[in-house]
């Protein structure tokens, strides 16, 4: 079965309102096992609307709208589907009475705008809405459906939970959906798509790449009448993958950088303290905001100014050899940081986030160290890019960095 979605509205064109029904719906007919083979949206215009409603019954099973069920002149979402279906509209006796007194509870007389609110044609049911005054249609002919929701996205999610959902489960094949996510960092979006070009043309398990801030994700999708044969389909695709792509894979499903940190902590019981110039605290924010965060994280110091770094217990002849924004550095600034808060590990970031430190790094340049036992490393990276940016990618790349320090190293 494929579905379409039609998001109507005049101020959906005008880019004055951003349209969430259709995410919404996308993402719960996925759920079922629905796809989606097109989203359009559409202003407050008959002809157009008709248009549009006509191609969508034409060529999909299920054709679902949101808005334009309001009680003015410019909600034409009931008069398209009736100019499609060739049928008349007719005003029912209940839903005028259940319209009315919906209007009597607020002690308000009902406009007359209202009355086409209670109006059906012979295709069509109603689709309660609780939220609001305006019920939805279910118009069902030759095996094809048109739901018309309303605009506002509350009524849209109380309709589709309440009533939509239940509905067109019953319509669809029992189907199960698995999704599996392999995160990758360090190579390009377009050297993944050269190494794994082949996994990318099947429908089932079907693959997507995607750039997202903490590395290239890949997505597989598989659907099966039961979850045990999609995932039976998704393994040998990862298990590809993962032979291929091997080591840039950190992580799988709904696993963030700082979490893995985090978790690779606590199994070892080991805590953590961090030194940051060029990210002037976000690492110790990230980590902060991770589940069970503040129970590994000893403390964090922010050190902007490069002449207190010696102050704040940074091996002075490593800054004095190297600078302050080097390898050396960033290795020294991780060893304080784990002895000032008696740390198990220790971790510092430098670097620069423009070119205007005259330091001979690139901008964008940096530099993290990680003191682990008596032992230090170091990595760098270069993203030449807005300093905001820079600070974030350098937080990511310091998390992950530690991630690979802390599973490699065998301090416990
Ligand atoms: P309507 O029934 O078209 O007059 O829509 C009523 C209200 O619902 C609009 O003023 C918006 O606030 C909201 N709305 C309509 N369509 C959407 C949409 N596609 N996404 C999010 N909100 C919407
Ligand atoms: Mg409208």
């Amino acid at each position: 079965m494929n579905a379409e979605i039609i998001a109507i509205g005049t101020e959906l064109l005008m880019g004055e309102l951003v349209d969430t029904n259709s995410a919404f719906l996308a993402t719960e007919l996925g759920k079922l096992g629905i796809r989606v083979g097109w989203m359009s949206k559409v202003g407050d215009d008959l002809d157009r609307l008709a248009e549009t409603i006509e191609r969508s019954w034409s060529r999909s099973d299920i054709t679902i709208t949101s808005g334009g069920l309001g009680p003015t002149s410019d909600d034409l979402t009931r008069e398209s589907i009736a100019v499609v279906m060739g049928e008349t509209m007719e005003v029912q006796p209940d839903l005028l009475e259940h319209l009315e007194s919906i209007f009597a509870g607020r002690g308000a007389p009902m406009p007359a705008t209202n009355i086409k609110q209670a109006t059906l044609i012979p295709s069509a049911e109603t689709v309660p809405n609780t939220m609001g005054t305006a019920p939805g249609w279910w118009v069902e002919r030759e095996g094809r459906v048109i739901i018309a929701m309303p605009g506002p996205p509350r009524e849209v999610q109380q309709m589709w939970s309440g009533e939509v959902a239940a509905r067109l489960r019953a319509m669809v094949p029992d189907v199960t959906i698995v999704t599996r996510t392999l995160k990758t960092f360090g190579i390009s979006e377009g050297g993944l798509d050269e190494m794994l070009s082949p996994l990318f043309g099947p429908e089932n398990p079907s693959l997507g790449i995607y750039a997202k801030p903490d590395g290239i994700h890949l997505r597989a999708i598989a659907t099966s009448p039961t979850e045990q044969e999609a995932r039976a389909l998704i393994e040998p695709v990862e298990a590809h993958i993962r032979n291929i792509v091997g080591d840039s894979i950190w992580g799988v499903d709904d696993e963030t950088p700082e979490s893995q940190v985090v978790s690779l902590l606590m199994e070892r019981g080991l805590t953590l303290a961090s030194m940051e110039s060029l990210t002037a605290g976000l690492l110790a924010g990230r980590l902060a905001d991770a589940t069970s965060g503040d129970r590994v994280l000893k403390g964090s110091l922010v050190v902007l100014d490069s002449g207190q770094l010696e102050d704040q217990g940074v091996d002075g002849e490593a800054l004095r050899m190297h600078g302050p924004i080097s390898a050396e550095a960033a290795e020294a600034m991780a060893s304080a940081a784990r002895d000032r808060f008696g740390a198990d590990v220790g971790v510092g970031v430098t670097g620069v986030s423009d070119g205007a430190t005259g330091s001979g790094n690139p901008p964008g340049t940096a530099y993290m160290g990680f003191a682990v036992g008596d032992r230090t490393f170091s990595s760098s990276g270069t993203y030449p890019t807005h300093p905001s940016r820079v600070r974030a990618r350098a937080v990511t790349q310091v998390l992950l960095e530690l991630a690979r320090v802390l599973r490699a190293s065998a301090l416990q």
